[in-house]
């Protein structure tokens, strides 16, 4: 089968891509070994980022708050029900010394034009009304928002197929090659051909690079996730802490070798980390670690603990209410911790789109668009110079 353009993966940035390729006029096929959705743009935590587009927007910017109009277009305007909600976030000051920390990264912040604000734990229980007042205090951020994980990636993919892309799910990449200018993709369902090709395997993308001898420095990192049975709602906006920021602001690499902003240096634990909500369907939710351990899923049950404890510290209401469920999934962390997207180097027509590590559900919609208009156009919007995968070239 033939297309212009094949895009493999279909998570939430290969399905935004192949949105924004078919919105253009581009025959688009996506190839996807499992469903659409069934790796971690389908079961994150659901939280997305955005504290405004600043005096002078960077790629940051065009990923968060690119995507979130992107998210607003997908519910309001082509009406799927993807439980979008700009709801805001908190996030608990535990100490004096983030406290310090937290107050100089507002300000910057501030001076360079975005939303974020340091409140007090009595204001913040004003618009949150479980969180501790026991805590330092906060950082509220009004735009950041959530949505459901699933719904959204699906309505993704639905919305591509209405635009005139094809998704082949149950479909494989084993090879990609080139023969006489024409990309040859040999999946477990026989071979496509097409003009470009745009890798958007998530935590697989190494194996794909692999494929055609480029390294794509992607490395899995599993993060683990609980939840409580439903209950009416109590929790608003999406929580998390500052105790890993404060960390990694002193200590960004576990180990040499690996990707920056980890929990884990093997099963030794660093930090903690920590982001979690209240889905619409009443379950609170929470997770946090990222653990640097090949492909293996595994949940560390001491793990899901901690991460309990962490959450109850913030809201004590989750003290009384057992663990229904674990899940966990596999994030794309690139070797400097920045995205990568743009055009393999001395690959013509093969490009990449990646290295969204724990936020790419949020940062998805807006890398998927970005990798198509440079697909459509042949020229690279100027926010993309930071995610060159030439960077990594020899
Ligand atoms: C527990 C957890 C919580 C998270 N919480 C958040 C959050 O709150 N907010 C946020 O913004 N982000 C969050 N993330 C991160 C976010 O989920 C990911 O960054 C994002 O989903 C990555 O999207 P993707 O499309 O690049 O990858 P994926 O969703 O992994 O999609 C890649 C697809 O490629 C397919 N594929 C791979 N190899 C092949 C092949 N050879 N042939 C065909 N198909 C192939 C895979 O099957 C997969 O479906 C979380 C992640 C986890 C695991």
């Amino acid at each position: 089968m033939n297309a212009d353009v094949i895009v493999i993966g279909a998570g939430i940035a290969g399905c935004s891509t192949a949105l924004h390729l078919a919105e253009a006029g581009i025959s688009t096929i996506v190839l996807e070994k499992g469903e659409i959705s069934s790796e971690a743009s389908g079961v994150n935590m659901g939280g997305l980022g955005g504290v405004g587009w600043g005096h002078s927007p960077s790629l940051q910017e065009y990923l968060t708050m690119g995507s979130l109009n992107i998210f607003k277009r997908l519910q309001n305007e082509l009406g799927y029900d993807i439980e979008f909600r700009q709801s805001g976030s908190f996030t608990a000051i535990h100490t004096e010394a983030q406290h310090a920390y937290a107050k100089e990264r507002v300000l910057e912040a501030q001076n360079n034009g975005f939303n974020l604000e340091l409140m007090s734990a009595y204001e913040s229980r004003a618009l949150e009304p479980e969180l501790n007042l026991d805590m330092l205090g906060y950082v509220y951020s009004r735009s950041r928002g959530q949505a459901d994980p699933l719904k959204t990636t699906r309505a993704f993919g639905q919305a591509a197929i209405q635009a005139g892309a094809t998704i082949e799910t149950d479909t494989e990449v084993m090879a990609v090659k080139k023969s006489n200018g024409t990309w040859m993709v040999e999946t477990s369902r026989g071979v496509y051909e097409s003009d470009a090709v745009v890798v958007a395997a998530g935590a697989w993308c190494k194996l794909l690079g692999k494929m055609v001898g480029v390294e794509i420095p992607i490395e899995p990192v599993v993060g683990q996730m609980w939840s409580t049975e439903p209950l009416p709602p109590r929790i608003f906006g999406t929580i998390g802490s500052f105790e890993s920021s404060f960390h990694w602001s002193e200590d960004l690499y576990a180990g040499a070798g690996s990707p920056p902003e980890l929990t884990h240096l093997g099963t030794q634990r660093l930090t903690r980390h920590l982001y979690g909500r209240q889905r619409k369907s009443g379950e609170i939710i929470f997770g946090g670690d990222r653990r640097d351990v090949g492909f293996d899923k595994t949940i560390e049950d001491a793990g899901i603990d901690v991460n309990k404890g962490h959450a109850t510290e913030i809201l004590p209401l989750l003290a009384d209410l057992p663990i229904a469920t674990t899940w966990s999934g596999l994030m794309p962390f690139s070797i400097d911790g920045h995205p990568i997207i743009g055009e393999l180097p001395y690959n013509e027509n093969l490009f990449v789109v990646t290295g969204l590590a724990s936020s790419g559900f949020g940062r998805g919609p807006g890398a998927g668009m970005l990798i198509a208009d440079f697909v459509a156009r042949g020229a690279a919007h100027p926010a993309l110079t930071e995610s060159d995968p030439a960077r990594f070239a020899d």
